[in-house]
């Protein structure tokens, strides 16, 4: 079985991104500060040393805590102190989740089943759960088991969040390397339906045309995994295809 194709080589063949929302501050402020940023980490609580996996930003500045997309809450928790029960808020947007933590108690707008807008103001910024401060833990979850995602990049550098679940794609790159199998099973049936620049690339890399699908391609994904930095693998029924790389680069669309 050939697996030549590295993700660098895949990234060559993008063709375009597609777009999907556009994110904002959790916060209404014009100055938003990260305190404490996603993944591994460790610090001190009550004199204690703690270590975890952040699955979430911290982020100081401001009062009002806003929706970052559209969507329908899913969960609230409206009561709560320092120390004790947390107040939350989660919303339910496309293809992934949004959390806001920590919340003050008794400022929560939104109701489970509401439907809000991006920017819609929906509680303050508080202090309840184990916390060391006042702050907003803000979280995304993606994919059909929920896995989070760094937020940093969608709230500071404008970046676009793709909703990954199973289901049908549309391949959005000019031609996406399949790393197991030849593509016979795809809706894409024989090797001259494959793009010249796919054929060419793959002549190159002495792979055989067949294990690219070229942009347009329909493709069932059946199952999902995450791989290496951050990036999202679909299996089909011939092998696996990168929907989502580790430089947040979209190869395949939902349809
Ligand atoms: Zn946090």
């Amino acid at each position: 079985m050939k697996n030549i194709i590295t993700d660098e080589s895949i990234d060559l063949l993008i063709l375009q991104l597609i777009k999907g929302d556009d994110y904002m501050y959790p916060i209404k402020t014009k100055k938003l500060v990260m305190t404490s940023g996603y993944g591994k980490r460790t610090y001190t609580l009550n004199g204690k040393k703690v270590s975890d996996f952040h699955h979430g930003i911290d982020l100081v500045g401001g009062t009002d805590i806003l929706a970052t997309a559209d969507g329908v809450v899913t969960k609230t928790v409206k009561v709560g102190k320092k120390g004790g029960t947390m107040c939350q808020i989660r919303i339910r947007h496309k293809d992934y989740e949004t959390a806001y933590y920590h919340l003050k108690s008794g400022s929560i707008k939104v109701n489970v089943g509401d439907t809000v807008k991006q920017g819609q103001v929906i509680a303050e910024m508080g202090d309840t759960g184990k916390v060391t401060g006042k702050h907003l833990h803000y979280q995304i979850d993606r994919g059909s088991n929920l896995t989070s995602i760094d937020p940093y990049d969608y709230v500071f550098n404008d970046k676009v969040i793709t909703g990954i679940t199973t289901g049908l794609y549309k391949v959005s790159a000019r031609a996406m390397a399949i790393r197991s199998g030849a593509g016979t099973e795809y809706r894409i049936k024989k090797i001259k339906e494959v793009s010249t620049y796919a054929k060419n690339h793959a002549t190159s890399q002495k792979a055989t045309a067949d294990t690219f699908l070229k942009v347009g391609t329909e493709v069932d994904i059946l199952e999902l995994k995450n791989g290496k930095n951050n990036s999202i693998w679909g299996r089909t029924y011939s092998g696996w295809i990168c929907l989502y790389s580790h430089l947040f680069k979209e190869y395949c669309k939902r349809i």
